[in-house]
């Protein structure tokens, strides 16, 4: 006699796909069958993976959420994480040119904000099946959104439709923007090379991220939600 462990298999499967295969298999005996409603199945749809900017761990935080509440009015404070590269721990001296990747991958929103952002790319985390359901239209309307409000942007939160998303991270004053909006990018895929276009003073990656709306540190997210 062969058994089928119905509760092993909700942890998979929708209930309706386990009658499906039990009709299909009359001669298993069910067993661990319990009437309770069956917990969401694994999709492929999961959150995409989070990797540091960075590549290696040298790295300094400049600035964080909220400080220097008088250079930013507009947002009550910084808007995001500043972090930098420190190429010579000894002199502890942020060097531009190193590569940033992307903390998520998704769709790339990019630009050039010359008196703020400078080069900058915003990516909407999505894996690969979740960029490929994605209506062309709701990527084109990003695009044009992202260009629109990109010159007023003072954070991630000035563009409408990025708070209807789950994960969207922002990196700037890069020192280019190789990736054209629209783009698709991999997680850990590089974006830019650190710079210090727009508003900057040395060399370093302004970070921002938003979970619907809402502004976290993405060094935060990444700690908590590192895959590799
Ligand atoms: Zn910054």
């Amino acid at each position: 006699m062969a058994y089928f462990n119905y509760g092993e298999a909700r942890k998979y499967y929708t209930d309706q796909e386990i009658q499906e295969f039990l009709s299909q298999n009359p001669e298993l005996k069910v067993m661990n069958y319990t009437p309770e409603p069956a917990p969401t199945p694994q999709s492929p749809s999961q959150p995409p993976d989070f990797v540091s900017p960075f590549a290696n761990d040298q790295v300094v935080k400049t600035q964080g959420i909220g400080e220097n509440p008088q250079n930013y009015p507009s947002t009550g404070g910084h808007a995001g994480e500043d972090l930098a590269y420190i190429r010579n721990p000894e002199y502890g001296t942020p060097t531009t040119e190193d590569e940033i990747r992307a903390a998520i991958g998704g769709l790339v929103l990019s630009g050039y904000q010359p008196g703020g952002y400078g080069n900058v790319t915003a990516i909407v985390g999505a894996n690969p099946q979740e960029l490929a359901q994605m209506a062309p239209e709701e990527k084109q309307n990003l695009v044009n959104e992202f260009q629109q409000y990109l010159p007023t942007a003072n954070s991630l939160q000035d563009f409408p439709s990025l708070g209807k998303y789950e994960n969207v991270a922002l990196l700037g004053h890069g020192a280019d923007t190789p990736l054209p909006s629209g783009s698709e990018v991999a997680t850990g895929s590089a974006v830019m090379r650190e710079g210090s276009s727009g508003m900057s003073t040395a060399p370093h990656l302004h970070t921002e991220y938003t979970n619907k709306g809402q502004l976290k540190a993405l060094m935060d997210i990444i700690r908590n939600r590192l895959y590799r």
